[in-house]
């Protein structure tokens, strides 16, 4: 009941990704009938062995079985390759096809989108959910083809041989049928409960290790068994119903085939079948019925299969249907003058009732540094966020030399921005390759180095194996924070754009080193537009505009003297920061 059923639509559109494989499809089937036909065929096979051969010392039909056997078999073998390649070929495509459609929506969503999605699902969309839609499809489809066509075979070589024997079968079939669906239903419920129990024996186990300490500490030792004891009864539980479950259902299924069985003996034992029916024809029933009985359970649990591939599906869909950055805009420009204005901007991030930015107006024209200070939370980043089209504002304009940023084209847009911030992201690739991300087809390895120099990057390098061509390891684990953002910085550098945005980034320096890539980041604000979030205020001094935001609002703008002059906001941020001698 808890299954939620798919319309034709997500099927149709999951069908879509098979289109191009029509005929590696046909092939598939080809293969799967093929191999229930040898099938069904050697069993049809077991009555004249019986009967004829066996029964009337007949060796011909023997010698000929014993030639044909190895043949026979060659064959089946070779429709389960042909079915089972062109369905993994199929399967495989499709996976790669979904994992390439996923990866190249990640990289175009916008901000929000990942803002509110973890990265954990993301990946296992990824790497599990589409495995999964090829895996279960595959499954569903081998099942349904091969595992139908065979039942039909043999139903038909059963009847063929004994239709009054047969009819028990179409009694008792369906009995089997519904009992093996319940069953298997009883199991997943059960499945999904030990899942989730075995998650919360591992949780709690995780939160008691890692929490050792404050478990210790606290004398928290007896509440935490207690709680863990009964986690770990119910999985107990669990697994008992599991198991409950399993003997139960085998047991009820050998209790209807004995009673299968037992018909079968009945109406055999009647005076006239006694006369027709033969000991191949008697064997070979029972056989067939035994035999229908593995095919018969797992169509009847095709559909769970189904399911589990289409919810994979929805899963994969779900992101493909969501809709890219905006980019309407198509003024492209080489490099801007740098004037920079913000209107009465209001922004209020999706989801949030409370408005990040309230009302912010500032301009700064080309080649001006425009100081952004405030608490933590007060909505600097916000605001460089908005100038790189991450977020775009409810109310309000910002304009890059006088012209909406929406209006512009997106690529064009970002190439004008050079951004550092405190959260530095690097590729497990090369120094040089980091420092040149974006621009390696433009720059020279001369350019690269002269930025490693600026930005101090080739202080450090001498400790690394191979200097500029280290590999930084995974997000740059080998690196520590302060050497990375160097790194950051020499991006910056190379990328000689004429806006540039340092939000805290030099937040993970030390004094000493902030000290001496000052210097090179004044160089760089020089010719350019610079939005400064300083987390020092000694780095700002200089500006050529202060602004305080708090709670998302500006509450004061000015000169580093006028602001002190003032003995507002900025000169408490400064006595705190400097103590009394500031
Ligand atoms: P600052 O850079 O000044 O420390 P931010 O601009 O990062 O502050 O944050 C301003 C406010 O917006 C904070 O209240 C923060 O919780 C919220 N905020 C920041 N980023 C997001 C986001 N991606 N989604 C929702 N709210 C956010
Ligand atoms: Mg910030």
């Amino acid at each position: 009941m808890q299954q939620i059923d798919y319309s034709a639509s997500q099927l149709r559109r999951f069908t879509g990704y098979l289109r191009d494989y029509k005929l590696a499809f046909a092939l598939a089937v080809v293969g799967m009938i093929g191999y229930s036909a040898v099938d069904t065929y050697v069993v049809s096979q077991l009555q004249p062995l019986i009967d004829e051969s066996l029964g009337n010392s007949d060796h011909e039909y023997l010698r000929l079985a014993a030639y044909a056997i190895v043949p026979l078999f060659l064959l089946r073998g070779l429709f389960n390759f042909l079915g089972t390649y062109m369905l993994s070929w199929i399967g495989s495509r499709v996976v790669m096809r979904m994992r390439q459609q996923l990866f190249e929506k990640y990289i175009h969503l916008p901000v929000s989108f990942h803002d509110n999605n973890a990265v954990g699902g993301l990946i296992s969309k990824v790497t599990y959910d589409t495995e999964q839609v090829a895996n279960a499809s595959g499954k569903a489809l081998l099942t349904i083809v091969r595992e139908g066509a065979f039942v039909i075979g043999l139903l038909g070589v059963m009847f063929y041989q004994s239709w009054e024997l047969s009819l028990v079968f179409l009694v008792i079939g369906p009995v089997v049928a519904v009992i093996v669906a319940f069953v298997s239903k009883r199991f997943r419920i059960v499945s999904r409960n030990i899942q989730l129990s075995m998650g919360n024996v591992t949780s709690a186990v995780e939160q008691a290790v890692k929490g050792h300490k404050v478990v210790l500490m606290f004398g928290g030792q007896k509440i935490e068994e207690d709680r863990f004891a009964k986690k770990n009864n119910f999985n107990r539980q669990q697994t008992m119903k599991l198991a409950v479950t399993q003997i139960l259902s085998v047991s009820s299924i050998q209790v209807i085939a004995s009673i299968a069985l037992a018909v079968v003996l009945f109406i055999a034992s009647t005076p006239q079948m006694i006369e027709e029916l033969t000991a191949g024809v008697f064997i070979s029933v029972v056989f067939y019925m035994v035999l229908l009985l593995k095919p018969l359970k797992q169509l009847t649990t095709v559909n769970n299969e189904f399911q589990k591939g289409m919810a994979a599906c929805t899963s994969v869909f779900e992101v493909l249907d969501e809709n890219d950055e905006p980019d309407n805009g198509t003024v492209t420009k080489q490099r801007v003058k740098g004037n920079l204005s913000f209107e009465n901007v209001t922004f209020t991030y999706p989801g949030k009732n409370i408005p990040a930015l309230k009302n912010i107006s500032f301009s700064a024209k080309a080649g001006e540094t425009v100081a952004l200070v405030g608490r933590s939370g007060s909505g600097k980043s916000t605001i460089s966020s908005l100038l790189t089209r991450f977020y775009s504002p409810q109310q309000g304009e910002v304009l890059l030399d006088d012209i909406s940023l929406e209006d512009y084209d997106l690529k064009s847009l970002r190439s004008q921005f050079a951004l550092v911030s405190q959260h530095v992201t690097l590729f497990n690739d090369t120094i040089a390759n980091n420092i040149a991300y974006g621009s390696l087809e433009k720059v020279s390895r001369k350019d690269i180095e002269q930025a490693a120099d600026i930005a101090h990057v080739t202080e450090f390098l001498a400790q690394l194996p191979d200097g500029l061509d280290s590999i930084v390891g995974e997000n740059g684990l080998m690196l520590s924070g302060g050497q990375r953002q160097r790194i950051a910085i020499a991006r910056a550098i190379l990328t000689n754009a004429p806006v540039l945005i340092l939000d805290e980034a030099t937040s993970a320096l030390d004094t000493e080193s902030e000290r001496l890539i000052q210097d090179a980041l004044e160089k760089l604000q020089k010719e350019r537009t610079s939005i400064v979030v300083a987390h020092r205020l000694s780095t700002i001094e200089n500006a050529d505009q202060i602004i305080v935001v708090e709670q998302g609002q500006i509450i004061e703008k000015g000169k580093h003297h006028e602001l002190l002059e003032k003995q507002g906001h900025y000169a408490q941020l400064h006595t705190l920061q400097f103590g009394d001698a500031g």
